[in-house]
């Protein structure tokens, strides 16, 4: 039986310093009890650093006897005076004939010190391959996610296509009509038919393309099955008492059919939470608060928070959600003008949109599409 020691230590030249002084210390005390001390470089065994959860080098561990020990700093002789009698009297405890040869060693590959290595090599292995099928599980997901997004974006894309090229063709017939000006007014009106669609097209394209950028950076987006109708009732359930505090009524209209969405819950959680916030905030007292779900395609569900609040300008409904935008008129209630943009980005990660439908002085309606799960 002996005191087992690891003394881990750095690339620094004062970590030579450390060993040397601790090395003396145990000449001058004779070491009378017998010990092992094995010098560890932190870069070479990171994993040790992490199992024995250090924070600062050097570090000098008892391993054994139990309980493990950690001295650190620069003052660890210091510690060590204080402690060691401490140690060699728990050593004795455990072991009642205790030789009297300490020595520093390199450690051979039955040694305790070195199996303990192998544990935390173990350890970090398993944990290890448990991330992994995480990370397998996930990406297989994500790309079923995928191809139920290109099906989307297809079906999406077929009304405003089909809507396009019947205009142009129709241009083609209008070409022979009869009446010059009444020519002239309907190919006015089929071109901008055919611009509308393309813009449509172009807006689904960019959604889809911005989306899969805000998913490759920083947001981490857990998918799973979801049940909007139960999340939504959870999240209302919490907002009672702020309902009643401002007189607001509010109104429901989830129907408990809606199927499963894919998506991440805390995150969709966030958005709803969002909007119904600004919902509260920026109505009056007295207003009315609609929280609907509705199935809107076999594709998609749409959740809508519509209030009978103050409603935003036309050419301000997009800003909203650029984020770092406020209204003028609300600069004296509180935020940041952020919760939008965040909504935004959530939504866009999911495939799906969000927008504003306002009436001024009226009310507003956020609305935001989800996609069904397959
Ligand atoms: P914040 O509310 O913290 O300022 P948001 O990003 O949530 O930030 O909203 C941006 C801006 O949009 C708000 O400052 C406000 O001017 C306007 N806004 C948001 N929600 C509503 C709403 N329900 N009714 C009227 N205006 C709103």
């Amino acid at each position: 039986m002996s005191i087992q020691l690891l003394l881990f230590v750095d690339e620094r030249p004062s970590s030579h310093e450390h060993i040397q002084e601790i090395q003396q210390y145990f000449k001058q005390v004779k070491a009378d009890s017998p010990y092992q001390l094995q010098v560890i470089e932190i870069q070479e065994q990171p994993h040790l650093v992490e199992h024995f959860r250090l924070v600062a080098t050097p570090a000098l561990v008892k391993v054994s006897p139990e309980p493990r020990q950690t001295l650190a700093g620069s003052n660890i002789v210091n510690q060590l005076k204080k402690w060691w009698p401490r140690w060699q009297l728990s050593l004795q405890q455990t072991s009642p004939k205790p030789g009297n040869n300490g020595q520093t060693q390199t450690a051979p590959s039955s040694h305790p010190i070195n199996s303990l290595g192998h544990s935390a090599e173990l350890m970090r292995l398993s944990d290890e391959i448990f991330r992994l099928n995480r990370e397998k599980e996930e990406l297989v997901q994500q790309l079923k996610f995928k191809d139920q997004v290109l099906a989307m974006l297809a079906h999406d894309l077929r009304s405003p296509l089909t809507a396009a090229s019947i205009a142009v063709e129709t241009l083609e017939l209008a070409q022979n009509h009869q009446n010059p000006q009444r020519r002239a007014t309907l190919k006015e009106q089929l071109y901008q038919q055919a611009r509308r669609q393309f813009r449509i097209m172009n807006r689904l394209i960019t959604d889809i393309l911005q989306a899969s950028q805000t998913m490759n950076a920083e947001l981490v987006v857990h998918y799973h099955d979801i049940l909007l109708q139960v999340l939504c009732e959870e999240i209302i359930e919490q907002y009672t008492d702020l309902f009643a505090e401002k007189s607001l009524t509010l109104v429901k209209d989830i129907p408990q059919d809606i199927p499963p969405v894919y998506a991440d819950e805390e995150l969709i959680r966030q958005v709803i939470v969002n909007l119904l916030d600004n919902a509260i905030k920026y109505t009056p007292e007295g207003g009315k608060v609609t929280v609907s779900v509705l199935h809107r395609t076999t594709q998609k569900v749409q959740i809508s928070v519509c209030d009978t609040g103050p409603g935003i300008p036309e050419e301000k409904r997009e800003r909203i959600f650029e984020g770092h935008f406020r209204l003028k008129r609300d600069q004296a209630k509180d935020g940041y003008g952020l919760g939008l943009s965040l909504c935004r980005k959530i939504i866009r990660a999911h495939y799906g949109q969000i927008w504003v439908d306002s009436v001024l002085n009226q009310g507003s309606c956020f609305q935001f599409t989800l996609p069904v799960c397959r």
